[in-house]
């Protein structure tokens, strides 16, 4: 088998994140003056009530603090029909996302 090959540039765009901004007041989750601790929170929402169709039932969202999520939270409940979750996950701020 003979073959001919020639050469091709391929550019690859690769995404990463480098600011993530708070879901209730909007303000960017990267300021250590405010947010001691260097932690925000993750939250994932989502329901078990149609079986397949509870993948897409699935968001996520930010906050920058508890007093940020505690509201959230509240309403989501507040509008709660069936078997509604609600799971939290206190997370780091990445590294290349700190402004020092
Ligand atoms: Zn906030």
């Amino acid at each position: 088998m003979s073959r001919k090959y020639e050469k091709q540039e391929v550019t690859i765009v690769k995404k990463r994140c480098i600011a993530t901004y708070c879901d209730a007041c909007g303000k960017e989750i990267s300021m250590p003056e405010r947010y001691c601790g260097w932690h925000y929170y993750h939250v994932r929402t989502g329901y078990n009530d149609w079986g397949n169709d509870s993948a897409e039932s699935i968001e996520y969202y930010d906050f920058c603090s508890y007093d940020c999520l505690k509201p959230h939270q509240d309403k989501y409940f507040e509008d709660a029909r069936g078997s509604e979750e609600y799971e939290i996950t206190r997370k780091e701020i990445p590294e290349q996302q700190m402004k020092y």
